[in-house]
């Protein structure tokens, strides 16, 4: 069976960094990536590079930065006043906000936001809100391990059922 849309379609993969090469994350036969093929769910570029492909195909292609995460954009890197982090104490929680650090944080809108860290001092911290991935070209290698039908509820629900897929 070729993997097209309302597939469900089993594959592990490693992801690495297309300039540097070095490793993002990797995934196995025992922990597979499992998702249903053509709804939209994943980075478009990824599932053109999977069509037409069966069990026990492998694949090997970069997408860019670009087609993947977006480019790094600095305007969604901002200074934002320390005093919002003090504690009941009026203090600055040096322990927790370090260089690197990654903070959960909300907009004026209330949508959930993650803020990575870039610099600290005692008036301000600079917190870069693009994805981890902005502006890295994405190497993908792996393997295509099952290949499904969708069941009806599958599509309708537009997700995946089952072991690797959402319990409801
Ligand atoms: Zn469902």
């Amino acid at each position: 069976m070729e993997i097209s849309t309302n597939k469900v379609v089993s594959l592990k993969y490693k992801l690495s960094n297309h300039q540097t090469g070095e490793k993002i994350e990797e995934t196995n036969e025992e922990n597979p990536l499992v998702f249903l093929y053509g709804v939209g769910g994943l980075i478009p570029e990824f599932e053109e590079n999977l069509a037409g492909k069966t069990v026990g195909d492998t694949f090997d292609f970069h997408i860019t930065a670009t087609n993947a995460y977006g480019d790094h954009d600095p305007q969604n890197v901002a200074m934002i006043p320390s005093d919002i982090f003090h504690n009941d104490e009026g203090k600055f929680d040096h322990e927790m906000f370090q260089v690197g650090a990654s903070i959960p944080m909300s907009d004026n809108e209330g949508n959930h936001l993650t803020g990575k860290i870039v610099e600290v001092d005692e008036e301000n911290v600079k917190m870069d809100f693009n994805h981890p991935l902005a502006g890295t070209d994405l190497h993908f290698s792996g393997e295509i391990l099952e290949v499904r039908e969708a069941s009806e509820e599958e599509i309708e629900h537009g997700h995946v059922h089952g072991e690797h897929g959402h319990h409801h």
